[in-house]
């Protein structure tokens, strides 16, 4: 009963209820600044302490709940103007450079110096790199690159954008900007649940548009497109983050007094 290892059924129940629990903080059911007590939502939710716990952690680490010393967690407040913006001018830094790499890693030359060249086609070994990336990871990044019927749910469009940033960062090859990338962009989840539907098209085209130069190894060019995406993700996005500031939509539950 007591065991601290990881059954598989504990597991699945941890991951229902991070599911749960995400669903709830992008929907603002759970609103910005809120304070969670994890007995409350055990009962709430029906699931026993542990894996809400770990369903904690986790959003936690992703994040969208800060955790301070005596008061537990909180779902992390909308991001100030100041932060918003700082936020975009490193994602700037970073992620155009990811873009790059990751083109740069498809191009033979980076994967497989010289060897390739004097080893004839048909080899198995050739085949992985006469055209840049793997048709498994090509294929895996243009699915990412899509997003959701504009219809649909927006926390299926927030999650389909981070994987799409997610995948190209890890395509990169440094699993320090991966990290460092993965880190940023769960800030902007919050802020995501906001845009707007016309947005969502836009989205997918831009992403696209990065995903096609980095399978067709061209470094520069899916830099610039990253760089493109972000400067117009950065104008929805502060359109999206005014409508947040503004239009607190949630009434204050009675203890949000420590909305801090
Ligand atoms: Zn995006």
């Amino acid at each position: 009963m007591t065991a601290t290892s990881a059954t598989p059924e504990k597991r699945t129940l941890a991951d229902e209820a991070y599911t749960e629990l995400k669903s709830r903080i992008m929907r603002s059911e759970l609103a910005p600044g809120a304070k969670l007590s994890i007995d409350g939502l055990a009962k709430q939710l029906a699931f026993s302490q542990t894996p809400i716990r770990e369903a904690l952690a986790r959003l936690e680490s992703e994040g969208l709940l800060a955790r301070r010393p005596l008061s537990g967690y909180t779902v992390e407040p909308l991001l100030s103007a100041a932060e918003f913006d700082d936020l975009f001018e490193i994602r700037m830094m970073l992620e155009p450079r990811a873009a790059r790499r990751a083109a740069e890693r498809g191009t033979p030359e980076i994967r497989e110096p010289a060897l390739l060249r004097s080893i004839p086609p048909g080899d198995g070994l050739a085949q992985v790199d006469a055209s840049g990336l793997p048709a498994a990871e090509a294929n895996a990044l243009l699915a990412a690159a899509r997003t959701p019927d504009a219809g649909s749910d927006k926390l299926e469009f927030t999650e389909a954008d981070a994987r799409f940033h997610n995948t190209v960062a890890a395509l990169s090859g440094s699993a320090q900007l991966a990290k460092a990338i993965r880190r940023l962009d769960a800030h902007l989840h919050l802020h995501r649940a906001y845009i707007e539907p016309d947005s969502i098209g836009e989205t997918e085209v831009e992403h696209l548009a990065v995903a096609d130069a980095i399978i067709g190894q061209q470094p520069l060019a899916a830099e610039e497109a990253m760089r493109r995406h972000l400067e117009r993700s950065r104008i929805r996005h502060r359109a999206a983050f005014e409508a947040a500031r503004t239009t607190e939509p949630t009434p204050k539950p009675k203890r949000a007094k420590a909305n801090r």
